[in-house]
């Protein structure tokens, strides 16, 4: 019988003891835990995978902590750019958007591409209008904005980098929000679906799109193998179709999803320049929740059972 599982992330990168306190990091902890505990209920009382990636992912752009709205990364031109992306693994229909300012939740736009469309992938305005007329009411852009995501982008500019969210010069402010989310579930009925929902890189050209809204780059559900959603330098994951990739190694090469992630996440991401994570769900009901960088924002909890959360490298979860 299938046990229902959700795991979700909330970014990697350069996340270590030393930067954290320890007072953050029990808000984040509870923070993680909290967000495992809500999708776990959805799926305890019979809730698709699909409506338990959607909440939890909304509810880590909601967070304060973990806020791919609210508290994104600046553009090079200091304004924000934020994609998301959900993925049916029933019926493989999916629904993205990007570069979007103006949506609160990016995540429910993406899921009313996927249900009230034809298309799979809105972009800027007119992902924006197509969301309005959708019932998600517009924002100010300058809702995402705060301070300290304006001085990441003055210490990227002046190194002329692009950096993700958590990573450069001083990633982690503990006050601060960070930008790429993400949620992959298994329901009972033996559904797959994944979601994840970004700011994007700190300094990025304006226009520029990542991983993230990209089926089978950053974000691939389907239920003959996974679920997958994805964080770290987006180009890369773009160039290795990583979330896509996992299910090729399982599905046609017969690796187990702990070898398959280990061979992207541990092998052929870091070997052309890729820094980051995954979470992944197999449609057995395993989970892995590698990553390459020092640390990854992480959860996973089994229906009825307790949120297993971690941040640091050497955390078992
Ligand atoms: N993958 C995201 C992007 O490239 C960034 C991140 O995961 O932090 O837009």
């Amino acid at each position: 019988m299938i046990k229902a599982v959700i795991a979700l992330h909330g970014g990697a990168g350069a996340i270590t003891r030393a930067r954290l306190t320890q007072e953050k990091e029990l808000q984040f902890v509870a923070a993680l835990s909290d967000i495992v505990v809500a999708g776990q209920q959805i799926l305890e009382q019979g809730g698709s995978a699909l409506d338990a990636v959607t909440e939890a992912v909304r509810l880590l752009e909601d967070c304060p902590l973990f806020n791919a709205g609210i508290g994104a990364v600046y553009t090079s031109e200091g304004k924000h750019e934020m994609d998301a992306c959900i993925m049916d693994g029933n019926t493989l229909e999916a629904g993205a958007v990007a570069g979007v300012s103006h949506i609160r939740n990016p995540i429910l736009a993406a899921r009313k591409v996927l249900e009230n469309s034809p298309h799979v992938l809105l972009i800027g305005e007119g992902a924006e209008h197509f969301a309005a007329g959708q019932g998600l009411e517009p924002v100010a852009a300058d809702i995402f904005s705060t301070e300290e995501r304006y001085q990441q982008l003055l210490r990227a500019r002046e190194s002329q980098q692009t950096v993700l969210d958590h990573d450069g010069a001083e990633p982690i402010d503990a006050d601060k929000k960070f930008g790429t989310v993400g949620a992959v579930a298994l329901d009972k009925f033996g559904n797959l679906a994944a979601a994840t929902s970004t700011g994007g890189m700190t300094n990025k050209l304006p226009g520029r799109v990542g991983d993230s809204p990209i089926v089978g780059a950053g974000c691939y559900a389907n239920n003959a193998n996974v679920a997958v959603s994805c964080t770290g330098t987006g180009e890369v994951f773009m160039r290795t179709l990583a979330a896509y990739d996992i299910a090729a190694l399982v599905e046609y090469a017969g690796l187990s999803l702990q070898q398959a992630v280990d061979r992207v996440v541990l092998e052929k991401l870091p070997a052309i320049g890729g820094s980051g994570g995954m979470i992944a769900i197999d449609n057995q009901g395993n989970v892995a929740l590698p990553f390459n960088s020092e640390g990854m924002y992480r959860g996973f909890g089994f229906v009825n059972d307790a949120p297993n959360v971690g941040i640091y490298r050497d955390q078992e979860s």
